[in-house]
């Protein structure tokens, strides 16, 4: 379609969105299907469909069209509304990036990812790194050269770090976590040295189908509308979202641990209510989503944490837990469960890392990523730093690979420069929390019966309701002011003060 006219041009925006919404809606369904329910040696088929799907969506993207309907808004800038000139913005920038990327090579890249998801998973099973190296290496270079693409006056590592959280770089989060470092380190040294919390209950037998229903009352309580929001199994939790009507999340069930998929279902809930809470004229555009990773993990990391793990929030589902585990938790009371859940231990595993520890499992991976992008550290030698650097942080011994570099599936899904977003989410939360107390008053008392509303309906006000239309800093600006991570030192400081008696 020619684009010359305003009119022309308004039509072409609204068509090609529309359009990218409908190919992005069928290659998130694969991919769901890829990780949930499809067999194991289906990925041949599907990732032919993958290669033809993300040549149209490139060609989509690419198109002359596209161009001329983007300098057509641009030029008549003053007409559109605010909605409509954000929307040109983001497409321009991913015209841009993506007009910079050869077609082949952005073709490869989708199918080599679609490939490493199966070879890393085969890999972490069998704890076998060196099969799923060649990946790595491949996707590395992938990502190396892509940072060129995307902003060629930035250095790679910080263009990468700008397509999850736009205007983050190096310098922001080198000071951000040795500020967390210098408090935190010491923090964790004392609660060490402190007399031991017994969570040894949380690791009894957990049969995995009651823990489904525990699952379905989590969402309940949670206040998630099950009509708009499915849940399923995989080897690592997610969400995925397809437009405000439809999100689903995933968890894993491990028979012998009742926490792990608690606060996964908690957590992913809480990137799910972020997606249901969007306006819905957001809906099949481009601002349709969470507008990044860091506010997403910001939603996610305050309902697992902030709330989950609150004293008040226990209160409110205990009886339930007593109800559906009766014989475990026969000697377990209110108190004695509430410390278990925020034990903080030095640990391997970052997704069930304690809320104390969790930030410096980041940081270990984003040294290692700033160095693997940078180019001083190869991949071969990627089991070796990941395992200085937890002895270092965390002064843990990583036994093998598993339990080590191969324990996350963002690397093999290509997502390099993410991590980061995890820690600054979870610091974003607590100067959330401040100001939410700051308009609502106490919320505790509402939390303690269960009542999730207020607290959810202030987040969708305030952050779910914008989707993608405001920018990561604006908006946290907008609800909070100036970010300050002494919120959140401050907030992990009098927690673990008080229930380590410190
Ligand atoms: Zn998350």
């Amino acid at each position: 379609m020619k684009c010359e006219t305003m009119e022309q041009a308004l039509q072409k925006l609204q068509e090609y969105q529309q359009t990218m919404s409908a190919y992005n809606h069928a290659i998130g369904v694969l991919y769901l299907d890829a990780t949930t329910a499809a067999p194991s040696d289906s990925w041949e088929g599907r990732g032919k469909t993958m290669e033809i799907l993300s040549k149209i969506t490139y060609k989509l993207q690419t198109s002359p069209d596209v161009a001329e309907m983007l300098e057509v808004l641009e030029k008549n800038a003053d007409a559109l509304t605010a909605v409509q000139k954000r929307q040109a913005e983001v497409i321009r920038k991913g015209y841009d990036q993506t007009f910079r990327i050869p077609a082949e090579e952005y073709v490869a890249y989708n199918v080599l990812c679609n490939d490493a998801g199966a070879v890393w998973e085969k890999a972490k099973n069998e704890n076998d790194f060196a099969s799923f190296a060649p990946y790595l290496e491949k996707i590395v270079r992938f990502n190396r050269k892509f940072a060129g693409y995307y902003n060629p006056q930035m250095a790679p590592y910080d263009a990468l770090l700008n397509e999850y959280e736009e205007g983050m770089n190096t310098q922001t989060l080198d000071a951000f976590f040795a500020q967390l470092r210098s408090i935190l380190v010491p923090l964790i040294a004392k609660v060490q040295t402190a007399e031991q919390i017994d969570d040894g209950f949380l690791y009894r037998h957990y049969p995995v189908e009651v823990q489904r229903k525990f699952s379905d009352y989590l969402m309940e309580v949670m206040g998630m509308d099950r009509k708009h929001c499915g849940i399923a199994e995989t080897e690592h939790p997610f969400t995925t979202n397809f437009n405000n009507k439809d999100v689903r999340i995933t968890t894993h069930y491990h028979e012998d641990n009742l926490v792990s998929s608690m606060f996964s279902v908690i957590h992913e809930g809480g990137h799910a209510l972020y997606e249901l809470g969007a306006d819905e004229k957001y809906n099949y555009t481009v601002l349709s989503g969470g507008v990044s990773m860091g506010i997403h993990e910001s939603q996610s990391r305050f309902y697992e944490n902030i709330i989950g793990r609150s004293e008040a929030f226990v209160h409110a589902i205990f009886p339930k837990v007593k109800e559906l585990f009766p014989k475990q938790m026969a000697d377990v009371d209110e108190t004695m469960f509430y410390r278990a859940i925020n034990k903080a231990e030095p640990s391997l595993i970052r997704t069930e890392a304690d809320e104390l520890t969790y930030a410096l499992h980041v940081m270990v991976r984003y040294e290692i990523e700033k160095q693997l992008i940078g180019g001083t550290l190869e991949v071969k030698d990627v089991p070796a730093e990941w395992a200085r650097l937890y002895k270092e942080y965390l002064g843990v011994d990583v036994p093998d690979d598993a339990r080590g570099c191969l324990q996350d599936s963002h690397w093999s899904g290509g997502m390099m420069g993410y991590f980061p977003s995890y820690a600054l989410g979870s610091a974003y939360g607590p100067q959330m929390l401040s100001k939410m107390e700051e308009d609502l008053g106490d919320i505790w008392a509402d939390v303690a019966k269960g009542d999730l509303s207020r607290v959810t309906l202030w987040l969708k006000e305030k952050i779910h309701t914008h989707a993608s239309f405001i920018k990561p800093g604006e908006l946290f600006k907008q609800v909070c002011g100036e970010f300050d991570a002494k919120f959140y030192t401050d907030y992990l400081t009098e927690k673990y003060t008080k229930l380590y008696h410190l």
